[in-house]
């Protein structure tokens, strides 16, 4: 893979912060965008903005097919059988919101049980959350070691008769780590029990087959994957599509409405109501095109190579407690410095014009168990170098010498 072509592409990346050139290291939290994405909006607008499955004019239809187009590089892309198993979002958020609203409906009751896990993003436990509360259900957790690895041999203990669905994130976005996912799947179908995969933080590193994996559902937003903010994806088997209830009601969803009774459009419309995020959309398609240019298997070395570089001279350094797995790990590293604010060390950093997360990480319930209030995070993406690692260790020993 060649960095420096692939750099190139990022208008942004030659920016200059604070008189230096951005070192930019929170990739999870959202990634740059290549100029093929910027240039897929821009055309959208200046050439063929117009809604879409309304119109007869060539405006109306291009943008349709432009948008069915978009849709059908995602069914590609994730290896899904059929793209109306493509369903549009916001994110990951709502993608994940929408399960839990449409199948709870219909699915979960009073006394049932969903499984999800100590390490998740509020996006993938707060839903469950309300969801059970609504529904007098029962929350349950799949623990995780101090070295932040998932208990899945622990999952067998969890599951009884009432468990309705799991929920699990692929990858920590705090931690990196890796989750079995395709034993946990295994496990929760030998016992009929759907399972939710939360995406955010693996699709843009490795490859998925949702087929292969034979999960039910899939959440991943297009913004952390090199798109436009506002747009995501849920993949879902059509089993569950064609059962489970719709998400909001209105245009673009109906086959047929009357004053007192309305019939909804198939999969994916149903769950598509109102005019979506056509130009969203769009970049999702111009972000996957270039993702499939460089190939995601180049992608993935050379971020692993990232993540053991940055581990290794993170590892070097005085004072440093590294959270999570130290092998099987992929995007985010996060940290602490002993005795100092992590908030301190990322403005001591953005000084430096050094992007780092600090805080929690949308993960509260996983700092208690990490026994941390916050933590610093430095996440990598495939515009990343080792020279940019060095910047990074550099501003850490700056911020070593200030502070300790
Ligand atoms: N799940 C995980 C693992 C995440 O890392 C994130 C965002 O950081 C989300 C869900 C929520 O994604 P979004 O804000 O794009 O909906």
């Amino acid at each position: 893979m060649n960095v420096e072509r692939v750099r190139s592409s990022f208008p942004i990346l030659s920016k200059k912060i604070n008189g230096s050139t951005l070192v930019y290291f929170d990739n999870s939290a959202t990634t740059h965008k290549p100029v093929q994405v910027i240039d897929s909006v821009s055309q959208f607008y200046c050439q063929w903005n117009s809604n879409i499955h309304r119109g007869i004019h060539y405006l109306s239809e291009k943008a349709t097919e432009m948008y069915e187009s978009s849709r059908e590089s995602v069914r590609e892309f994730i290896g899904a059988e059929n793209s109306s198993e493509i369903i549009f979002t916001r994110g990951t958020t709502e993608a994940i919101n929408m399960v839990a609203t449409c199948f709870g409906a219909v699915n979960v009751s009073e006394g049932d049980e969903i499984i999800i896990s100590e390490m998740e993003h509020h996006s993938n436990l707060v839903p469950w959350q309300v969801l059970c509360k609504q529904k007098k259900a029962t929350l349950k957790v799949i623990p995780i070691t101090d070295n932040g690895i998932l208990r899945a041999d622990l999952l067998l203990s969890l599951i009884t008769q009432k468990t309705k669905l799991i929920a699990i994130t692929m990858v920590s976005n705090v931690l990196g780590t890796v989750n079995p996912v395709n034993a946990i799947i295994k496990t929760a179908h030998s016992f009929n029990i759907p399972v939710v995969l939360d995406a955010a933080q693996c699709i843009q590193h490795t490859k998925i087959d949702v087929k292969e994996l034979d999960c039910d559902f899939v959440a991943f937003s297009g913004h952390k994957m090199y798109a436009q903010t506002g747009i995501g994806v849920l993949y879902g088997k059509k089993k569950w599509l064609d059962t489970i209830s719709a998400y909001q009601y209105g245009g673009g969803m109906i086959s047929s409405v009357d004053l007192f009774s309305t019939e909804f459009c198939s999969p994916p419309n149903k769950f598509e109501a109102g005019t979506p995020n056509i130009s969203g959309a769009l970049s999702l398609k111009a972000a996957i095109d270039f993702l499939n240019d460089i190939g995601l298997n180049s992608i993935e070395q050379h971020e692993k190579n990232l993540m053991e570089y940055a581990t290794q001279k993170l590892m070097e350094l005085e004072h440093i407690t590294i959270y999570g797995p130290q092998t099987n790990r992929t995007g985010a590293l996060s940290f602490n410095i002993d005795g100092i604010s992590s908030y301190d060390v990322a403005a001591l950093l953005d000084r430096m014009a050094i992007a780092v997360r600090s805080g929690t990480h949308c993960a509260q319930p996983l700092m208690k168990r990490l026994g941390i209030k916050n933590c610093i995070r430095a996440s990598f993406a495939l515009y990343n170098t080792n020279q940019e690692i060095d910047l990074f260790i550099q501003g850490i020993k700056r911020v070593l010498n200030l502070l300790t």
